[in-house]
């Protein structure tokens, strides 16, 4: 089913992501964590669909994606990224890759936070937000997705992790088998990974060698 939706307010989130607010239909319902396949209502893009994931909380009364825009060639995010208030968006049903099963450790790369975004604003809004954890891994400080909500949110339970800046503020260590058993308290919780595929082929190689079951999301080309 495809519903077209108008841009409702476009922001900037980092340097290169932008947060696109949407016209939701009515009834339309999504678990946090799905994705749907957008295209932009235009002759030459209207049948080109890409993944995105719906990062607002289930109960507003419109739908928010939160984009990395790639300006380095002319493909779909560098088309949104030049898209303006009034614009229109194809939207389909919701499908899920990722949803929350229960308290653990979530794990996360560049724009691979998505998903999470959405499940750690509804246990927030919630309040169950418990013991969570996020590792969350970028370049630089400046990469970093709603940094100041995440800690918000998960106060002491948000570690950043900057792989690519010496004079960072966060943590600089990689997310390798080290960090993952000097973080790790408990083996049994959930995993939640998402991000780059080769981050997320290596950290659920490592945490089932740890003994974890990894509910893994490869995300980035
Ligand atoms: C289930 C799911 C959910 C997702 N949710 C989100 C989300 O919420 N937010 C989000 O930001 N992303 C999300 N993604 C990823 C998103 O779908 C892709 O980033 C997006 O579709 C890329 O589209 P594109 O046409 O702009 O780039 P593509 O052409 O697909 O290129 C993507 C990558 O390849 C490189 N590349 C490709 N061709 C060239 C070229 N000619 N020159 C230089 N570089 C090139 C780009 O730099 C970039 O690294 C999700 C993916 C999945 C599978």
């Amino acid at each position: 089913m495809e519903q077209i939706v108008r841009i409702l307010d476009i922001h900037n989130v980092t340097h290169n992501v932008k947060q696109f607010i949407v016209e939701k239909p009515d009834g339309f319902t999504f678990t946090p964590g799905q994705a749907t396949e957008l295209s932009i209502n235009q002759p030459a893009w209207e049948n080109q669909k890409n993944p995105f994931t719906f990062t607002c909380l289930t109960g507003e009364h419109f739908l928010e994606f939160t984009i990395k825009i790639y300006s380095d060639h002319p493909g779909v995010t560098n088309h949104l990224g030049e898209l303006e208030v009034g614009d229109e968006l194809i939207l389909r049903e919701a499908w899920g890759a990722i949803e929350y099963k229960g308290p653990g450790y979530f794990i996360a790369g560049g724009a691979g936070i998505t998903p999470f975004i959405a499940i750690l604003r509804n246990l927030h809004q919630q309040g169950a937000i418990g013991d969570n954890k996020l590792f969350f891994s970028n370049k630089t400080d400046q990469d970093i997705i709603l940094a100041d909500e995440l800690k918000s949110m998960l106060g002491e339970n948000a570690l950043f992790t900057i792989t690519n800046q010496k004079d960072s503020v966060h943590d600089q260590r990689r997310i390798n088998e080290d960090f993952l058993k000097a973080e790790i308290k408990d083996f049994s919780k959930h995993f939640y990974v998402c991000g780059p595929d080769p981050m997320v082929q290596e950290i659920t190689g490592i945490l089932e060698k740890l003994g974890a079951k990894a509910d893994a999301l490869v995300f980035e080309k």
